[in-house]
This record gives C-alpha cells, structure tokens and sequence, in this order.
C-alpha cells in the first residue's frame, strides 16, 4: 500500500492487454506529427511509447483502469480522465531538460472535466 515500490519495467505488449479489458485501446505511440495533430503535449509520453489511451467501455470508470494497472505493477506517471477516454503513463516522470508543464490532472473522483484536448479518431493500422 503505502510502500514506494519502484514499479516495473513498462510492457506496452502486457499493458495493451490490461487496457483491452476495460475497453477500447486507441493510441500508444504516436510519431511527433502525429501527436501535433492530435493536440499533445510536446513531451508527451504517448511519444516515448509510455502512454495508452483506452476508450472505456461503458459502465468503466478511470479509477477501476488504473486501479488493475497499480494492481498489476504499474507505477502510474500520468492518470487522466479525458472524458470520453482514459489517458496513463507508465514509469517515472519524464526527466528531460525541460521541466513537465503544469497540466490540468484530473482525479477520478465521478466529476465530470472541463478541460479537454482535441482528438483526432484513429484511424486504425497506424503506427502498429
Ligand atoms: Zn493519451
């Protein structure tokens, strides 16, 4: 519980199968084009293949996804409900010579959110 376990080693292959069980997986990696146009941020973890998008199934909230990612070993860098999809982040927070910007989190806490990015649909194929 309140142990600091260090987490381990991020496993896109097994957290795509964790992910799939609570909905639909629709974006890992995105190539730097891609995550312009979607609306990501510059150092987004979706670009270092860290990050999952999963469009929960209905009756899945954000709180159950990222409870069976902890339960699975995961430490979560990111946690945020989009709305209309979860966002995560796996290991540990990005340490590039910029510092990470502020960003609105969101907790899971049954609210709705007000902030939102822009989400292109996903073609999919891409970049699998
Ligand atoms: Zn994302």
């Amino acid at each position: 519980m309140g142990s600091s376990s260090a987490g381990k080693l991020v496993d896109m292959g097994d957290i795509k199968q964790i992910g799939a069980r609570w909905g639909q997986v629709t974006s890992t990696y995105r190539s730097p084009a891609h995550n312009r146009r979607v609306g990501g941020v510059a150092n987004s973890y979706h670009l270092s293949n860290r990050a999952i998008d999963i469009a929960r199934r209905p009756g899945v909230s954000h709180s159950q996804i990222a409870a069976a990612f902890r339960g699975a070993g995961y430490s979560l860098a990111e946690s945020l409900d989009e709305g209309d999809h979860s966002h995560f982040a796996f290991g540990r927070p990005n340490r590039r010579s910029s510092p990470v910007r502020a960003r609105m989190v969101a907790v899971a806490a049954g609210e709705k959110t007000e902030w939102r990015i822009v989400y292109a649909p996903a073609s999919s194929g891409a970049g699998n």
